[in-house]
């Protein structure tokens, strides 16, 4: 569970503005739907990036951010929370300069927002799918039931599935448009300079946009232990497919 043990007071990195955070004693990162860019719907943990607004109109990280202490709860019960940022906003703070980590958590954190039209059109052409074959295996059923079944003496045969859900998995096509496509490029040169770059959030990049053989480079530099995701996306590596998909942990 992901629960709060308290608040603390931080300031922020710009101008030293006080704000009040919570304090997590304990994060869960499950959610109702994973995707493989990184998306965490319905999720109980944040899913942000810690970005925040200032009072003095800066933008910054929490984990920027300084905790200080000694302060008395009566204070931290007037202390605001910092601005959070929506990601309607997201393409106004991407036309300013920005600090470099913070343009990654903005163009990360767009990159998902852009794809959630596309989501959209996969959970209703899943849901379609799904509905068609409850159907067709509602409709043997009866129709074993109605005939077969109400023979006296004659066992009628086990109806089997029509069409297993698993044997049609299809999913509706997906073309980045031009927005996507610049913002996941400038996502991934800022990637591939950074500290740390995640190995495997940059093979999911260049999977996205098409480029299947920098993609199989990348995902080969990932030497963790394998998880559902990286299995996931080596594996639609492997059949050049771009598609944001969806999985359960
Ligand atoms: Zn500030």
């Amino acid at each position: 569970m992901t629960s709060i043990s308290g608040y603390r007071i931080i300031t922020s990195p710009c101008c030293g503005t006080k704000f009040v955070a919570p304090r997590y004693a304990s994060m869960n990162y499950s959610a109702r739907e994973h995707w493989t860019d990184g998306q965490r719907v319905s999720s109980l943990a944040p899913t942000d990036g810690g970005l925040r607004r200032c009072e003095c109109g800066a933008y910054f990280l929490m984990q920027n951010s300084v905790e200080i202490f000694g302060i008395s709860e009566e204070e931290k019960q007037a202390t605001e929370p910092a601005f959070q940022v929506i990601d309607e906003k997201l393409s106004n703070l991407l036309a300013q300069p920005l600090n470099e980590d913070i343009e990654i958590v903005v163009r990360r954190r767009y990159w998902r927002y852009l794809n959630d039209p596309y989501r959209e059109l996969y959970r209703a052409h899943r849901k379609s799918v799904e509905d068609a074959v409850d159907e067709a295996n509602k409709g043997a059923t009866t129709f074993w039931r109605t005939l077969g079944g109400s023979l006296p003496g004659n066992k009628p045969p086990r109806p089997a599935a029509v069409v297993p859900p698993s044997k049609i998995f299809t999913i509706p096509p997906h073309t980045p448009t031009a927005t996507q496509q610049e913002n996941m490029q400038v996502l991934l040169s800022l990637l591939l300079n950074s500290e740390k770059p995640d190995p495997l959030e940059i093979a999911e990049l260049h999977r996205e946009l098409g480029d299947y053989g920098e993609a199989q480079k990348s995902i080969e530099k990932f030497k963790e232990s394998e998880h559902t995701a990286s299995r996931l996306i080596r594996k639609l590596i492997s059949e050049k497919v771009n598609e944001p998909m969806r999985y359960r942990m």
